[in-house]
């Protein structure tokens, strides 16, 4: 899986992808990552990418020239490499879009490449959305500054389903909202077994599995 991320800001995507899970993917390239630099596509010769919105109202609006440009230009160099459209999908981060959940992750992780477009400032002109996307995401109902927290979560969620990303395959079955919302991760509790007089169930620690496993079934349902 190949995550493209179009945005002003590349290099706020270094750190988090440095460590971790995603950082093992990437090395043993199960998930790539290319960042495009929206500025290196604007026909302005300022390079601006943004622009006052039309009929007035605060800030700036983010040009649809420049993102078309970017976003044709990684399709046309995938189709050069024989990717099919079909197994490309084109999302823009808008907080009005659909709701990221974990069903719309599994839905992603069937792509061999997400294309992402992150917005800034007031948001992006919205031909974007109505010519360019195949879909807007929101990843809650709340605004952020910009699309690359949302990038970051979409391709962290979306990797974690992807083979062999997760050490332990196992991982992956109990996970919380797993096979839909009701679906949560049971608890769990590492030594010491008494810490500040707060006890680990006791159910843990007598070693039958048949108990640790009914235990662990209750509380998933019961959550
Ligand atoms: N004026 C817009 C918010 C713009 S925020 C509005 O009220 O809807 C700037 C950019 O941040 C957006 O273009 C989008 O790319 C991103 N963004 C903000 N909140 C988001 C959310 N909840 N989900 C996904 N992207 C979001």
């Amino acid at each position: 899986m190949t995550f493209h991320i179009i945005t002003i800001f590349p290099e706020a995507f270094e750190s988090y992808f440095k460590v971790g899970i995603l950082s093992r993917a990437i090395e043993e390239g199960k998930i790539k990552l290319e960042l495009y630099n929206l500025r290196d596509f604007t026909k302005d010769k300022h390079k601006k990418v943004d622009d006052a919105p039309y009929g007035g109202g605060p800030g700036m609006v983010m040009s649809v020239q420049p993102i078309f440009d970017c976003v044709n230009f990684v399709k046309e160099e995938l189709n050069k490499k024989g990717v099919l459209n079909e197994e490309i999908k084109t999302i823009l981060f808008s907080a009005k879009g659909e709701k990221y959940n974990q069903q719309a992750a599994e839905k992603l992780s069937g792509f061999k490449h997400l294309i992402f477009i992150c917005g800034r400032y007031e948001g992006v002109d919205e031909r974007v959305a109505e010519n360019i996307v195949d879909q807007e995401l929101s990843i809650g109902e709340y605004v952020l500054s910009g699309g690359e927290l949302p990038a970051m979560i979409v391709v962290d969620s979306v990797s974690r389903l992807l083979p062999g990303v997760l050490g332990n395959e196992e991982s992956l079955e109990s996970e919380s909202h797993n096979g839909g919302n009701e679906n949560i991760d049971y608890p769990v509790y590492t030594r010491p077994e008494d810490f500040n007089n707060w006890t680990v169930p006791r159910v843990l620690l007598d070693g039958n599995h048949a108990e640790i496993n009914k235990w662990r079934n209750k509380k998933q349902q019961g959550r």
